[in-house]
């Protein structure tokens, strides 16, 4: 909106400044002159009076023209004198009850330039907003609204995100069949929000899920009802729900719901009016409708932390499906979908491409085949070869660098020394979490990598043993780094802070610390808009402050001295094991555990399909 709403009153300016113009043309050519009654006595004894007309207390008329051609001049004068009939009469001066021309000339100097000027603005409007035809039937316009009978996409389409997919299947076999579940009295999820960096194929996804159940698909994006005229993003979503609700079974998807969710508040002072409104209004949808009758709204964002929480909550989208960057199995398959449509193709080698694509998503991939083959064309080749292929992607990745989403060589090395590290610790120690899995795919915005582990049980009670195996653990990643590099980059900084919380909670909250003994020194925060991160202070002395400090230094030294000692002795399995993951960008946890038992992998090279 923003934009728009500047150039439209830049408009309204020159239209303004149009209609004075006009105005000022017209008025001189048609200006009507005030006369005292004994001037126009004056004029009509020298007879240069032309015709007049009388109403009730005014005469009206026009002067002949001083020259051959010049200017004939309008006047008007009170009408003093009743007998005036006579005395025009006696000067055979024309007279009637009204001047024709001169009421009509009025008439034109004022709607002429209205007209100029809604002409004007009409065009620069239509000029404006191409994208939005229809825009003066305001709330009401639903051009931006997409409705897909049928989207035609499958599961089949969308490769590499096995595990949305099967989040997916229930909401396709409600969509198919809303009563079966309804009969067992079962309650769909209202809202479904699709998390994950752009072109992961999010939108293809709730594309293809209305593909699978054959049911009409509405989209819109939010940064577009962001657009809009105040009052008119919510209207239009009045709309959308209006009409979804008609067609259930349906599905409505929101792409870039972070434009238009964003929480209440963010981005400056007084917030942003029309967001707030389309928002408020999507949150009473969103109560309003039953998802039983058939209607399922699907979001998708990539930026889901800064979401108002509102929009989370339980009844509206309450559940979030993670698309992530594809892993190389991933990406083969994503190739392999878009090679399908390629005709001529040649020995490719997939797993290769696979390998070359590093930290690319599937847009990058569709793009990445669309490229190849364009080279083949361009340099006349009888099918796309690999050559083609990889110069394809020397073109995607150079482009990509730019933007700054593809980790190169030396990161991705640090990284997988850094989670191996954060791995091998927590195995080797006792009573830690079990480690999942280790992938180097970067995921999220901050993270490169990351280490999975699971909890087996939920825990309320935690052993002082158990909180630092917990920061040697996060200390790990660090700990490797310095082991095999002798330095330790910034990825780490995140691990420090959260080992940090740990120590500062087993010294302040926990009375673990010896030093401190059984105290509870923790403050009561203060008011619920204290900042997240913002560490609450107690009242306490510097004194005791400083001795705090010192105490959870202390933990934090000790623990990633433990670190270092397991690494120093696992240098084989750190280097076993990092093969691995720069081959294959993901280790499972069992797999790590057979390298440091020294036990070769069976069946590396081919892995089960999933
Ligand atoms: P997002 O909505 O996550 O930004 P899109 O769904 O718009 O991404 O994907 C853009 C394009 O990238 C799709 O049209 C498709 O060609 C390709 N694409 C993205 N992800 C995949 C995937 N997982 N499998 C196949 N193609 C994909
Ligand atoms: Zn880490």
């Amino acid at each position: 909106m923003k934009k728009h709403y500047k150039f439209s009153i830049w408009y309204f300016i020159i239209g303004i400044w149009i209609v004075l113009i006009v105005q000022n043309y017209l008025a001189g050519s048609f200006a009507v002159k005030t006369l005292p009654y004994s001037e126009f006595l004056q004029y009509l004894e020298q007879g240069k009076v032309a015709e007049v007309a009388i109403t009730a207390n005014e005469i009206q008329g026009r002067l002949k023209a001083e020259s051959e051609n010049g200017k004939e001049q309008y006047f008007k004068t009170v009408k003093v004198d009743p007998e005036i009939s006579e005395l025009l009469s006696a000067h055979h001066v024309k007279y009637s009850g009204t001047i024709e021309s001169t009421f009509l000339r009025d008439i034109i100097s004022w709607l002429l330039p209205v007209f100029i000027f809604l002409g004007v603005w009409f065009f620069l409007m239509k000029k404006m907003m191409p994208q939005q035809p229809g825009f003066m039937s305001l709330g009401k316009s639903k051009a931006k609204i997409y409705k897909q009978e049928a989207t035609g996409i499958t599961f089949d389409d969308v490769a590499g995100v096995d595990e949305a997919k099967v989040e997916l299947e229930e909401i396709i076999e409600f969509l198919k069949n809303p009563d079966k579940f309804t009969d067992f009295g079962g309650q769909m999820p209202k809202g479904l929000l699709l998390v994950g960096p752009p072109g992961t194929g999010k939108t293809m996804l709730a594309k293809a899920v209305a593909g699978e159940s054959n049911v009409p698909f509405f989209s819109i994006s939010g940064s577009e009802f962001v657009e809009m005229f105040v009052g008119l993003g919510a209207a239009r979503v009045r709309d959308m729900f209006e009409e979804a609700k008609k067609n259930a079974p349906c599905i409505i998807f929101i792409d870039e719901l972070d434009a238009l969710g964003k929480a209440r508040g963010i981005g400056g002072y007084g917030g942003h009016d029309e967001r707030e409104q389309t928002l408020n209004q999507l949150l009473v949808e969103l109560d309003g409708f039953d998802s039983n009758i058939g209607v399922i709204l699907m979001a998708a964002t990539n930026r889901p932390e800064v979401l108002d929480p509102a929009l989370l909550r339980p009844g509206r989208f309450d559940r979030q499906v993670l698309v992530d960057r594809p892993d190389k199995e991933g990406r083969k398959k994503i190739l392999e979908v878009h090679l399908r449509k390629v005709k001529r193709i040649g020995d490719l080698d997939i797993d290769r491409l696979a390998a070359m694509t590093a930290g690319m998503v599937g847009a990058d991939l569709a793009n990445l085949v669309n490229e190849a083959t364009l080279l083949a064309v361009r340099s006349r080749k009888e099918r796309v070869e690999m050559a083609q292929f990889e110069e394809a992607v020397e073109r995607v990745v150079a482009g990509l660098e730019k933007k700054n989403r593809l980790i190169n060589k030396k990161e991705r090395n640090i990284v997988a020394y850094h989670e191996l590290g954060h791995a091998i610790v927590s195995m080797s120690l006792p009573d830690t979490d079990p480690v999942q899995k280790i992938t180097i795919v970067p995921r999220g915005i901050a993270a490169l990598g990351y280490t999975m582990q699971l909890p087996t049980e939920d825990r309320y009670l935690m052993s002082k043993t158990e909180l630092l195996n917990k920061i040697a653990t996060l200390l790990g990643g660090r700990a490797a780094e310095q082991t095999v590099f002798n330095e330790i980059s910034t990825g780490a900084h995140n691990d420090l802070a959260k080992a940090a919380d740990i120590a500062r909670s087993m010294v302040i909250e926990y009375g673990m610390s010896e030093q401190m003994g059984q105290v509870y020194l923790k403050g009561e925060s203060k008011g619920q808009f204290l900042m997240p991160g913002l560490s609450q202070r107690g009242e306490y002395s510097e004194a005791t402050a400083r001795k705090i400090d010192e105490e959870v230094k202390k933990i934090i030294d000790e623990q990633y001295q433990v670190a270092l000692n397991i690494l120093a002795g696992q240098r084989d399995t750190i280097e076993k094991a990092v093969q691995v993951l720069l081959e294959k960008e993901k280790i499972s946890g069992e797999e790590l555990k057979q390298i440091m038992q020294g036990t070769e992998l069976p069946g590396r090279e081919e892995e089960p399909a999933a």
